[in-house]
């Protein structure tokens, strides 16, 4: 979020997602000498000292602010969010074993169809049936099979626009949840969880990462077929160094979980994320029918707000419109069309207000 002259700009991709501007100028400051090791974080070995020291307190950071306890190993792996689709299946499930999912959008329908490619898959729930207007209560799923290896579900659907507001009972199941967009927006109950993943690029930093956190006890889980570059195993061995890591993405994690303990931590995070919510949600079912938002108020994601002008031409020109105003990055997913708002840590309450403030205006010039 930075200001050119005088007028603030607010970034509302949804990932990569806006960094917090006192994270950006630190990572500026520190960029061509690392603490004082005359080295650019960039050009140091991942097994250096320095590095190591990155490595604890980035995981340390982390354990604070979700209060995780050693029950559960922390790993950083590469691949994107889009790899542990696949890592979940192969790692938690025996070849034969069935796995249940519940379907609430994009991304779950794609961890289906990864886990599909792996191993057997029973789908509990299908948000498609009812316009994805809603997640169903779990009492309406299908019930999950014996004998399944998890239940794994997306906590909120960055392209839909959906979010649980609840946590499934697994029955004995393994619970697995891809939090790509909500980890850290509020506080967790962590130990509910045997594992969850998330991409770095929306909460917790750049692009590069994927965070990976899982009950230990599940680390011996992967049966033999399994290549061991692919086994949570190996990566937990390793320390998340079974390889190379992007060490810049990493330091910026690190900093960007500091910044976060500084705020206040995940108490003070959903509350931002409530006030941002609000208001966007405000300026949408105040406009009049102008912009829709085709989600019902109980499912409705805090992070992530699709809206339709429902005119092609309109929705052009508000982006271009918004743009120019500081408001960047507001086009809806490729596969939706339409315009999304996303309101992820870094965006100040203020950026939220001036979005609000856009789009009423817009609604008046054009309605
Ligand atoms: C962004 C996102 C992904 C994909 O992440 P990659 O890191 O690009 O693989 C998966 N799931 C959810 C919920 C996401 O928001």
């Amino acid at each position: 979020m930075f200001r050119r002259g005088r007028a603030p700009v607010y970034n509302f991709s949804a990932g990569p997602a806006g960094l917090p501007e006192p994270v950006m100028v630190r990572a500026r400051d520190e960029f061509l000498d690392f603490e004082g090791t005359g080295l650019s974080i960039l050009e140091t070995s991942h097994r250096s000292a320095a590095f190591s020291d990155v490595v604890e307190r980035t995981e340390s950071d982390l354990r604070a602010l979700l209060g995780l306890g050693e029950d559960h190993a922390v790993l950083f792996l590469h691949g994107g969010a889009t790899l542990q689709f696949l890592m979940t299946a192969l790692n938690l499930a025996g070849p034969d074993q069935v796995t249940a999912y519940v379907e609430t959008g994009h991304w779950s329908r794609k961890a289906v169809a990864a886990a599909r490619e792996v191993r057997p898959v029973e789908v509990l729930a299908d948000v498609a049936d009812n316009g994805y207007a809603f997640v169903p209560e779990q009492a309406a799923w299908k019930p999950i099979p014996g004998g399944a290896a998890y239940l794994h579900y997306t906590p909120n659907e960055t392209i839909d626009g959906l979010e649980f507001d609840f946590i499934p009972e697994a029955d004995g199941a393994a619970l697995v949840a891809d939090m790509s967009s909500t980890i850290l927006s509020r506080p967790l109950a962590v130990d509910r969880f045997d594992l969850i993943y998330a991409g770095a690029q929306k909460n917790l930093g750049p692009a590069g990462l994927t965070l990976v956190i899982v009950r230990r006890a599940l680390l011996e889980r992967a049966g033999s077929d399994v290549p061991t570059q692919l086994t949570y195993r190996a990566h937990a061995d390793a320390g998340s160094l079974f390889n190379t890591p992007p060490t810049l993405t990493w330091r910026m994690i690190g900093l960007m979980l500091a910044w976060v303990r500084e705020q206040g931590g995940l108490e003070e995070m959903a509350r931002r994320a409530r006030q941002r919510a609000r208001i966007v949600y405000e300026a949408i079912d105040g406009s009049d029918g102008f912009y829709t938002n085709p989600v019902q108020p109980r499912s409705r994601s805090r992070t992530n707000i699709p809206f339709m002008i429902g005119d092609d031409s309109l929705e052009s020109r508000f982006l271009a419109e918004a743009d120019g105003a500081g408001l960047k990055q507001l086009q809806g997913h490729r596969s939706k069309g339409g315009l999304r708002a996303s309101l992820y840590n870094a965006l100040p309450v203020a950026g939220a207000e001036a979005l609000a403030d856009f789009m009423r205006d817009f609604a008046r010039r054009n309605g």
